[in-house]
Formats: C-alpha cells, structure tokens, sequence
C-alpha cells in the first residue's frame, strides 16, 4: 500500500486566500496587515526564506518590510530598532530572522519584541501561554501541521505521537500542541538510544531532525502518518528528513519534501500578521 499524500503546498494555498480576503476586508476599516522582517548578515538560506515570506505578504495584500541590517550590527543597535517597531503602530507583525550573528543574543533580541507582535511565537510570553493552553500566538511550523492534519480530518485524541527533535522552534512547540488535542506525546531528541523503538510506536510521526533521511521504512509502524519537516539541501536538491521513496510504501499519509510542511509555516506567519493586525483593529 502507497501512502496518501499529505499535500501542505494545497492546504497553504487555502488558507493564503482565506488570509487574502480577510486581509480586503479589513482594508475597508482603514488596516493593513504589516510585517517587518529584519535580516542581519548575508546568511545564503535566510536570504532565500525572508524573500519568501516578502513574496506571500505582498500576495495577501500586506504591507511589507525588509529591514536589512549589515553583519556588524550590535546587539544593542537591534534591540533599539525593535524598540521602534514596537512602538509603530502600522507593524503588526515583527519577524526577526533567525540564525543571528553570533555576537548577538537570540534570546534577548525576542525578548524585546512586544509580544503582541510576535508573530514567529517564541516570546516567552507567548511560550507560556502555549504550554498552559492560554490562547497566544503560536510557532508558525507546528501550528501549520495542526491546521493539515485537521483539514485532512486525522484524528488525532488517544493517538501515539512521537516526535524526533526538541527544539523551541518546532519539537517543542509541537508536542504542547498535540498534547492539547489529547495525543500521547512522546519526544525524541539526539541522546535517545534507540530511536527507532520508539518511531515504530507512532501513529503520528514528526521528524524535525535536519538529518537527511533519517527515519527509514523499518522505523515506521504500518499506516502511520508521517509528517517530514526537515529541509536539508544536498547536491541533488532538497531533502527531508524521512526517506520519503521507502517510507511511503509503508505509512498511511506522508508529507512531501518540498511541498510539504515549508508553504504551511509561510501561511501560518500570513495568518499570525493578520490575526495581530485584527486584535489592533478592534
Ligand atoms: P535544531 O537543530 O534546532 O534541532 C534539531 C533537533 O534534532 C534537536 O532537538 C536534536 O536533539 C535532534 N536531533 C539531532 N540529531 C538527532 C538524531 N540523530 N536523532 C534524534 N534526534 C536528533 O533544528 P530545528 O530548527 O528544529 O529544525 C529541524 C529541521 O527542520 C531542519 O532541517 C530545519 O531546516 C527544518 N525546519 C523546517 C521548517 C519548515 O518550514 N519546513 C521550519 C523550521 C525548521
């Protein structure tokens, strides 16, 4: 039995016209959704995501910024440019592309950001309101595969999820998620001894490893659904982190790499804008 596809590019598409119009209708009140990226350095991979997310806020009728600020740039010059974003009242949204130089504090920098602008989710606000199931604004990747598996009507209450990773980005968040939609949430990470007893307990798997291939076809449990939201780029192209022409053959769904979990967490930075922009708005 192939798997079915899990088609993230199609389900993003969805929700990017729903955020478009939504976004029309609150132009006839006088708003338009604002999101400023800021990009510091010449990061290759960063470049090729910020220009991505200019694009679909462009699509959806957002106003748009890219601030790009050169490698040099302090810890204490961004953290004043935040201070700025915060207090302008046409951004909604602020986004500041990750990695940072290493000179600059990662946790400081989101720290600063008002988290009602917080549109990525990773404000320790916003972090604590996820982990005790406070509506906030939540990490666009995990948010996005929630949203696909429920358009997909997986069921997911009383399932086995196990997912590989544990970062604040993506496993993390992901687990709270799941666990709010009453899985039995396993996580993984890279002292686990024996990966693979566990993957083959799943009947959801996510992988969010930056391992390519990782999880092959004897670690997943027949039928299970498979969600790849690994990006790793190798000299033939893109890779996921589940080895998706064996790994098919045996689950139940699976997400394709690419067109599967990336255009989901575009959509769901295009609805978090919005969503920021609407709560001004009242
Ligand atoms: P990260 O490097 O912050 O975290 C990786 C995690 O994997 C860590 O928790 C680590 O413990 C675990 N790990 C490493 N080696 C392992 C192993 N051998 N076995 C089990 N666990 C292991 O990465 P991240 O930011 O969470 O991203 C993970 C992957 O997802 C990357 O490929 C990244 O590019 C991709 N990503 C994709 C999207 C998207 O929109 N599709 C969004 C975010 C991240």
């Amino acid at each position: 039995m192939t798997a079915n596809l899990l088609d993230g590019k199609k389900i993003a598409s969805e929700i990017r016209e729903n955020v478009a119009r939504r976004a029309e209708e609150l132009k006839a009140r006088k708003v338009v959704p604002g999101l400023t990226v800021i990009l510091v350095g010449e990061d290759p991979a960063s470049k090729v995501y910020v220009g991505q997310k200019e694009k679909a806020c462009r699509e959806a009728g957002f106003k748009s910024d890219l601030l790009r600020l050169p490698e040099t740039t302090t810890e204490e010059e961004l953290l004043s440019v935040i201070g700025r974003l915060n207090a302008d009242p046409s951004v909604h949204g602020i986004l500041v592309q990750l990695p940072l130089p290493s000179r600059i504090d990662p946790e400081a920098v989101i720290a600063a950001i008002d988290p009602a602008k917080d549109v990525d989710g990773f404000h320790p606000v916003n972090v604590g309101h996820l982990v005790s199931g406070v509506p906030g604004i939540v990490p666009c990747t995990p948010l996005g595969i929630v949203r696909m598996l429920e358009s997909y009507r997986i069921p997911l209450p009383g399932k086995h999820a196990v997912i590989v990773g544990r970062s604040s980005i993506v496993g993390k968040p992901m687990a709270h998620l799941l666990l709010a939609r009453d899985c039995t949430v396993t996580v993984c990470h890279s002292r686990t001894p024996d990966l693979g007893y566990f993957t083959r307990q799943a009947d959801v798997l996510v992988a969010a490893v930056g391992r390519p291939r990782l999880i092959t076809a004897d670690m997943v449990k027949p039928g299970a659904v498979v969600v790849d939201v690994g990006i790793n780029r190798l000299e033939g192209g893109l890779v996921g982190d589940v080895d998706f022409e064996a790994v098919r053959e045996v689950a139940g769904w699976i997400t394709p790499v690419p067109g599967g979990v990336g255009p989901l967490t575009i959509a769901m930075l295009l609805e978090n804008t919005l969503s920021a922009a609407l709560r001004c708005s009242r």
